[in-house]
């Protein structure tokens, strides 16, 4: 298991980011994260198919965030408002913008962005505080993986 996400690693990874140590995998995610907590499994829009992240490219990460409900234009689903969203606790963390194959931001919802698919616009499929420039988070259950 550990030797084939090794193998997978970037030749010229950059230096790991000062995050906390990965959490063990949770009952489901396993089969998608590598032991060194990243991601074994390119991460694809679940509506198009688009790539929005490649295997190794982000860091499994808890943290409870409620994001609104997946609408086909998260713009409008972010704008909304409306209460009707959902605490999401499994993310991929992005420590930098770069990393992402393709993605979107929805229009700033007071300090916060939401990641949407950059082909669809299907999201809100993360979430992004402007208050923490170098976290990305995409939520697990709102991506597809290859
Ligand atoms: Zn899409």
């Amino acid at each position: 298991m550990a030797a084939a996400c090794a193998e997978m690693e970037p030749a010229a990874a950059p230096p790991p980011p000062p995050s906390p140590p990965p959490a063990a995998a949770a009952p489901g995610s396993a089969e998608l994260v590598c032991a060194q907590g990243r991601n074994l499994k390119a991460v694809l829009c679940q509506r198009c198919g688009s790539r929005v992240l490649l295997p190794g490219a982000a860091t499994f990460a808890r943290r409870e965030l409620l994001l609104p409900a997946m609408r086909k234009k998260a713009a409008a689903a972010a704008a909304g408002g409306g209460g009707d969203g959902d605490v999401v606790r499994e993310h991929w963390l992005v420590r930098d913008m770069f990393s992402f194959e393709n993605v979107g931001f929805t229009r700033d919802v007071g300090n916060v962005k939401f990641l949407v698919c950059a082909d669809c616009e299907a999201g809100p499929i993360g979430w992004h505080c402007l208050d923490d420039k170098d976290s990305f988070y995409v939520a697990l259950e709102r991506v597809a993986h290859e």
